[in-house]
């Protein structure tokens, strides 16, 4: 079976930390199916220093769209670029990162190469030599293993599910592969980027820790008033010294639209949850949030998981965290933050 691991390069040249977790998975399964070969397909505007960086993997050759029209993220390039890609490796399988950029182009290309696409891979599985793909359905309650025999399979992986690749950096020849674009696909021009809320920044997908906050911080706590100013405080406080990513309970998030005082840099974005974000920090640390199984199932890729909540009887404590600490966040995180502060 011909592998293709495909993917594009960042604005510097180089590959993401998400585009090298697909590599070290297209290692793997090229090494566990028997008769297989791998090759490596680059987009960007220049690709000869991230093919370098990558020389080491065992790629039988290495292909790349190049130029000024490919540094971008655009659907027509895009797709123009990872169809003469696929076709010139005559690939049956190709990996790719689900990037925005790519989880918006390649099911273009699926379509155009009269191949098929699964998104959102949480896990690829090699056994008896067969391929089997996994991926979640129905807002995360159901996860469904898979195969397709139509060829090319083309497949986009979520980030955090493989481990990075990691090797020798070389010299890697990259045979340049000619995409003629026409004045039509470039009548979209991309003029530069902005985060969707300036307050984004308090997501950062790259943190060891996820920190969730939930709407216990904006409740009467036991002098019976609210404490908001002050929770903006330590949660902020806790963000800027421990460079934790920020995760919100729906009930948090919602508070906005209830009218009720909440929580200024905090957005739907935040929230973690079936209908949420199911982010992949390596540990995770909640606070004033109750643990209720819809918020929970976001922390599936979560597996180190710490809570403080006052209630002994809450969610966590039903063999959803490792550790809860039964105690007062304000407290706990204002200690943590003197802590901190004196590293
Ligand atoms: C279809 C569906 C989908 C949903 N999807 C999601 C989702 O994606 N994400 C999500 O989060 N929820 C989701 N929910 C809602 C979910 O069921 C809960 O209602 C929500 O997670 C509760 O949020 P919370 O724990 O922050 O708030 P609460 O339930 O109000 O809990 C607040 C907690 O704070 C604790 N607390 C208060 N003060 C302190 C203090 N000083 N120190 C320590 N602890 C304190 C309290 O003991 C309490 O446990 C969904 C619900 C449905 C029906």
């Amino acid at each position: 079976m011909k592998i293709l691991y495909l993917t594009h390069t960042q604005p510097d040249g180089t590959l993401s930390k998400e585009s090298l977790e697909v590599l070290g998975a297209a290692v793997e399964i090229s090494k566990n199916v028997s008769g297989s070969t791998l090759s490596v397909a680059l987009v960007g505007e220049q690709v000869q220093a991230a093919a370098d960086s990558i020389a080491g993997c065992g790629a039988a050759g290495f292909t790349g769209v190049s130029g000024a029209d490919f540094g971008v993220s655009r659907y027509s390039s895009d797709a123009a670029a990872a169809e003469a890609l696929v076709r010139t490796a005559d690939a049956a399988l190709v990996l790719a990162p689900a990037t925005s950029r790519f989880s918006r182009a390649l099911p273009g290309v699926a379509q155009r190469l009269d191949g098929r696409i699964d998104t959102h891979i949480t896990g690829i599985h090699t056994e008896g030599g067969g391929l089997q793909v996994e991926r979640w359905y129905y807002r995360q309650r159901m996860m469904a293993t898979l195969t397709r025999t139509q060829r090319p399979w083309l497949l986009l992986i979520d980030a955090g599910v493989f481990p990075p690749w990691t090797g020798e950096a070389g010299t890697a020849p990259v045979q340049q592969v000619t995409v003629d674009l026409p004045e039509a696909a470039r009548r979209t021009r991309v003029i530069g980027e902005q985060a969707a809320s300036t307050d984004a920044q308090t997501i950062r997908p790259d943190a060891e820790l996820l920190f969730v906050a939930g709407a216990g911080w904006t409740k009467k706590q036991k002098d019976g008033q609210t404490h908001v100013k002050e929770a903006e405080k330590l949660i902020l406080g806790f963000l800027d010294q421990s460079q934790a990513s920020l995760g919100s309970s729906k009930s948090l998030v919602d508070q906005s639209g209830e009218g009720q005082e909440i929580l200024p840099f905090m957005s739907h974005m935040n929230q973690v949850g079936q209908t949420g974000a199911t982010p992949r920090h390596s540990k995770g640390l909640s606070t004033c949030c109750h643990g209720e199984e819809p918020h929970v199932v976001g922390w599936r890729f979560v597996h180190e998981r710490r809570a403080v909540n006052t209630n002994p009887g809450c969610g966590w404590a039903r063999g959803k965290a490792d550790v809860l600490y039964v105690a007062d966040a304000f407290e706990v995180i204002a200690k943590v933050n003197e802590l901190l502060s004196k590293d």
